[in-house]
């Protein structure tokens, strides 16, 4: 993994560097990122104009109201994060991560997330699940993702969307595609928790946002103790449900991927302390669920980078070394 970017350009070494910037051939190290849940999308998701991050509120939806708007509540802000032009997602979300040295779990169908790991071979690591999108019911065959995971090179399976079906991820119908993981000892990302405002007003009439309490992961734990799992979302808002869940299964770590930059962040800062005050500050990982607004990324590092209750290496471990560790990536903690 290429941890150092050039910070002398030619422009900045012409106006600033002095003949020993080029002579030692100057650079910054910028410390090392993994994002744990991006999405492999094509382009910026349709239809979902700038994004206010952080909201402070969510307004209510009248039934009678034609459409009613999901997700982010309409209001002035700064920053406000704004989607790519149409054709341009990939690129822009890719410079990104090499600009801010991030490494990311890729998710999506097979064929889209090779479009991102050909575009970054060294960043990208594929991941992959069975429920396919958010529409109910989608399954694929388990020998076709047998197939992904021995031959084609995915590390992780993910995102698996149960809730957004209403089922349980401890639902026996699913448990072969458990099984599976724990048999090939890929680690599994499962979505627990926050939906979007509205969701099942909305987009997802079978969502259940009981169906995203961590402890519903029990019994598939007891069924599967080899299964390592990533608790997608962190079970926010269900805080006493997640840390007993910790308590009780010491290879559980979560991610912080989208309550980081959609709830009010007083409330994400008290979410992400909690966890870290409990103990379990070496089993928070860093993610976005970047699938719309390429800046997210850079606006979501720093809300852990501006965490005054963070220790400068509880960062790191939150940034990196937590998701190293949990994906194997490598030994060596970062700096
Ligand atoms: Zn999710």
């Amino acid at each position: 993994m290429p941890a150092r970017l050039q910070t002398c350009t030619v422009f900045v070494a012409f106006i600033v560097c002095s003949a020993v910037c080029f002579a030692q051939n100057t650079t910054t190290t910028v410390p090392p990122v993994i994002d744990v849940h991006v999405h492999a999308m094509e382009d910026s998701f349709p239809g979902i104009g700038p994004m206010c991050p952080n909201t402070s509120k969510f307004t209510a939806s009248d039934p009678k109201a034609k459409e009613a708007p999901f997700g982010w509540v309409q209001e002035e802000c700064t920053p406000k994060l704004y989607p790519s032009a149409k054709g341009e997602y990939v690129k822009d979300v890719i410079a990104e991560m090499k600009r801010l040295n991030v490494t990311a779990v890729v998710f999506g169908d097979p064929k889209t997330v090779k479009i991102w790991k050909d575009a970054a071979p060294d960043r990208v690591i594929p991941g992959t699940s069975f429920t396919t999108g958010m529409q109910p019911g989608g399954r694929v065959p388990i020998e076709e993702l047998r197939k992904d995971f021995t031959q084609d090179g995915f590390k992780v399976m993910g995102e698996i969307g149960l809730q957004y079906e209403g089922l349980s991820p401890s639902d026996p119908s699913v448990d072969k595609y458990f099984a599976l993981a724990e048999e090939l000892d890929i680690p599994v990302a499962i979505h627990m928790g926050t939906g979007g405002s509205g969701r099942a007003n909305i987009t997802s009439p079978k969502f259940r946002g009981s169906m995203g309490d961590p402890l519903l992961l029990e019994d598939l734990l007891a069924r599967h103790p080899k299964l390592r799992v990533q608790v997608m979302h962190a079970g926010y808002p269900m805080i006493d449900n997640m840390l007993t869940l910790l308590q009780a299964n010491s290879h559980v770590y979560v991610d912080v991927a989208g309550l980081i930059w959609s709830y009010p962040l007083k409330e994400v800062n008290r979410y992400i302390q909690r966890l870290v005050d409990a103990g379990f500050e070496d089993r928070v990982m860093f993610g976005t669920d970047q699938l719309i607004w390429p800046n997210l990324m850079s606006y979501s590092i720093s809300i852990i980078q501006n965490a005054d209750y963070l220790t400068p290496e509880q960062k790191r471990d939150i940034l990196y070394n937590n998701a190293a560790r949990f994906l194997r990536l490598d030994k060596t903690p970062a700096k």
